[in-house]
């Protein structure tokens, strides 16, 4: 008789055939920058370490600490008796720091857009999202029950037209991305703030990538766009930049009030390891007292951007930031350039779909202030070689 899991079997080497099977990689050793992998030091540039602080001293004791006060993990979920001194000293910190009312922590950032969009709206209510808007956003749509509407990439025309179109609808929610994951392009947040005003929506912006990285504090692309509207909801990680793990909410106090009653995802999960809460609150601190971090990662990934683009690479025009795709488009190849960097010593991710659309697989580059300056030039002059020999 055939395995009752036959049909994943016959399903994975289709997937094998068509290049998109996903292999796992164990990395056996990190530190500032680099990681090893296979027997393999490399230099890392597939993490999202934008600033270097996730193996940052400072942050390592904070986290120390943490273990030594109440120990490694929260115990249970923050409704009941997970939520610690930390996880309040946290979400004031993070408050504080993005000069909003309130914060609440989630276990990650996935969780925090999942739970955040699916307490928010329901069957009565319609949601507008742009397609390449990440995973967590489109889960948290399609969970909610909203009336979904998928709106082409930074539309602003297309947005108004759904908009008008909702105005039977009890909430509209608009939700982005604040930079774009696999592209690194900003979303058109002055445009999309006045058509939430304008059409009284709610304006979610996902700032995983901008934490840290975007605006004179580093509080994100809202920030370096000066976005204040009265339906601002940001969402964050600490996984990124921050340098830790765990996401989060701010905004008014009602709606943190809400999603503490309401959001599944924290209501339902244990709360966020103490010691990430303590590695946070440090990385916190840093961020907002070393705006130069900033100017100088943005010096390097304008650098580098210019370089790929001098070369000939595809380098999407309106990348901006430490995320750099070289969309290679055909999946084979894609992971062939990857492989070629790998035995040069350079780990660059390779991305393919379901991740991006169809014939668009890409390299995607993430820079970090971790890097050395001659670890960023030689994975430069390599990438352009290797790029070379696998697009037309
Ligand atoms: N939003 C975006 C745009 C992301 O790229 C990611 C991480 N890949 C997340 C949310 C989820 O964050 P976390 O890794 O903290 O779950």
């Amino acid at each position: 008789m055939d395995s009752p899991f036959r049909w994943f079997e016959d399903q994975l080497q289709r997937l094998e055939e068509d290049g998109l099977r996903r292999t796992r990689r164990s990395v056996t050793s990190t530190g500032h920058g680099w990681c090893r992998i296979d027997g393999h030091s490399l230099c890392d540039f597939a993490s999202n370490d934008y600033l270097g602080l996730a193996a940052d001293p400072r942050l390592r004791k904070a986290a120390h600490d943490a273990v030594d006060d109440v120990g490694t993990g929260a115990r249970a979920s923050p409704l009941v008796s997970g939520r610690t001194d930390w996880h309040d000293q946290l979400e004031k910190r993070l408050a504080r720091f993005e000069e909003a009312e309130a914060a609440l922590l989630f276990p990650t950032g996935y969780a925090a857009n999942v739970g955040t969009i699916a307490a928010l709206v329901d069957e009565q209510d319609v949601v507008l999202t742009d397609r390449l808007n990440h995973a967590s956003l489109i889960d948290g749509c399609r969970l909610s029950g909203a009336r979904m509407r998928v709106i082409r990439h930074a539309d602003i025309e297309q947005y108004e037209r759904e908009l008008k179109k909702a105005a039977d609808a009890r909430h509209r929610l608009i939700v982005t991305d604040g930079v774009f994951s696999m592209d690194g392009d900003l979303a058109p947040l002055v445009e999309l703030a006045e058509l939430a005003e304008r059409f009284d929506a709610w304006l979610l912006v996902d700032e995983a990538h901008g934490t840290g990285v975007f605006g004179h504090h580093g509080r994100g692309v809202c920030e370096l766009r000066g976005i204040h509207s009265p339906g601002l909801i940001r969402v964050g990680t600490l996984s990124k930049a921050v340098g830790a793990q765990g996401g989060f909410v701010v905004g008014p106090q009602s709606l943190i009030d809400w999603l503490w009653n309401r959001a599944r995802t924290q209501v339902f999960s244990t709360a966020l390891a103490p010691p990430c809460c303590a590695a946070a609150l440090r990385a916190i601190d840093i961020i907002e007292q070393t705006p130069e971090m900033r100017i100088r990662l943005h010096h390097r990934c304008d650098d580098v951007r210019a370089r790929l683009i001098d070369a000939g690479l595809p380098v999407p025009e309106n990348a901006t930031g430490p995320i750099i795709p070289v969309v290679i488009g055909d999946p084979q190849k894609t992971v062939r350039a990857a492989q070629v960097l790998f035995e040069d010593g350079f780990f660059v991710a390779a991305i393919r779909p379901p991740t991006v659309p169809r014939n668009t697989a890409r390299l995607r580059l993430s820079l970090s202030l971790a890097h050395s300056d001659d670890d960023v030039d030689a994975l430069t002059s390599t990438l352009i070689d290797v790029a070379r020999t696998e697009t037309p």
